[in-house]
């Protein structure tokens, strides 16, 4: 599994007014990209390595889903708009298991969104698991655990996207 394991990239970001660094992570074969993605508050970043384009998302487990421990759980994607990374995030639709995107009545774009074109070209390569990560396309983590969301800081945690006690809790 070594091609997953890529150096961490180090950025400094501003978080809730004080400046902190946090170090980000490419997730780069699908079995990482999926359990990261759907663990149940998970940021991360798309970027296409054609046009450079990225967008960064936000994938929440619905609450009382996660505290059901319900098998198909309902998730909730948004996309982040400002630069204020905890709060600036407008509501996308709904994801499954079965990477199917849903847009409702609350959701703040439309299909033809850019954001939502890129995410449904995404999930629906991660459904056929297509070669395209590191060629067409590459996945961040944004140096938060994609479970919990705290801060990542040992580097083992960065590598995987997951913080010590949540990797302990991974049933996969
Ligand atoms: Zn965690």
């Amino acid at each position: 599994m070594g091609a997953s394991r890529l150096p961490p990239a180090v950025t400094s970001n501003t978080i809730g007014g004080e400046d902190a660094v946090v170090v980000k992570g490419q997730l780069a074969t699908w079995d990482a990209v999926m359990e990261f993605m759907l663990a149940g508050n998970a940021t991360f970043t798309l970027r296409s390595l054609r046009t450079g384009t990225r967008f960064t998302y936000r994938v929440r487990v619905k609450k009382e889903d996660a505290d059901a421990k319900t098998e198909d759980p309902t998730y909730f994607v948004s996309l982040l708009r400002g630069r204020d990374n905890e709060s600036d995030y407008a509501y996308v639709g709904v994801l499954r298991r079965d990477l199917g995107l849903r847009l409702t009545a609350a959701s703040r774009m439309g299909r033809r969104a850019p954001a939502v074109v890129g995410l449904v070209w995404f999930l629906d390569a991660a459904r056929c698991r297509r070669e395209v990560l590191g060629t067409r396309l590459e996945f961040w983590h944004e140096g938060r655990c994609g479970r919990c969301g705290r801060k990542l800081t040992v580097p083992q945690s960065i590598l995987d996207g997951f913080g010590p006690e949540c990797q302990g809790l991974r049933t996969r």
